[in-house]
């Protein structure tokens, strides 16, 4: 069996960007399809909760991540109050989050909150993505919270899958 799940809890996002791998459905051909009841994690390492933006859902995020209580790392580009409870309650080993393309004002401030938030939870493994339209600004960032910086450019190969992963997409 595959050592990591990943888990696309919702495919809704608020955001557009214009490299999104849910654009490209051929992407996920290896992907699973299952409903909340068909899904199971048991037996698998770590799992990894992605989207879409998965905290426009954290209702149904915390439910799975407390069902499983699996190493957790959560991808996202939306830190908010839920986000923030769930990692200082532990349910997220990990966070890697990401600064898109039309960063704006919103962005920018909870882009702070989190690097502050961090600082005290030195629990947390962070990783931090940032898009080259973003990465010329000045963010402020806090070097010694991330353990991966990766300034790479975005490209159309940025989608597949890690192989020793097994992804589901979560129907709604
Ligand atoms: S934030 Fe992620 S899921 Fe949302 S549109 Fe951008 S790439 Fe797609």
């Amino acid at each position: 069996m595959k050592k990591t799940v990943r888990l696309i809890v919702t495919e809704a996002c608020s955001r557009k960007c214009s490299y999104c791998c849910n654009n490209l459905s051929t992407e996920f051909a290896c992907a699973k399809r299952v409903n909340i009841e068909q899904f199971s994690a048991v037996g698998y390492d770590e799992l990894v909760i992605s989207g879409g933006e998965p905290m426009l859902v954290p209702t149904l995020v915390e439910t799975i991540v407390r069902k499983y209580r699996l190493p957790t790392y959560l991808y996202s580009a939306l830190y908010t109050r839920e986000c923030k409870r769930m990692l200082n309650n532990r349910l997220f080993t990990g966070i890697s989050y990401t600064l898109h393309e039309k960063f704006g004002l919103n962005d920018r401030y909870r882009f702070y909150r989190l690097q502050k938030d961090i600082q005290e939870m030195p629990w947390v493994s962070a990783r931090l993505k940032i898009h080259p339209s973003v990465s010329h600004m000045n963010l402020g960032i806090v070097e010694k919270i991330w353990s991966r910086i990766d300034r790479r450019p975005f490209n159309d190969d940025a989608c597949p899958l890690p192989e020793n992963e097994q992804l589901f997409i979560l129907s709604t």
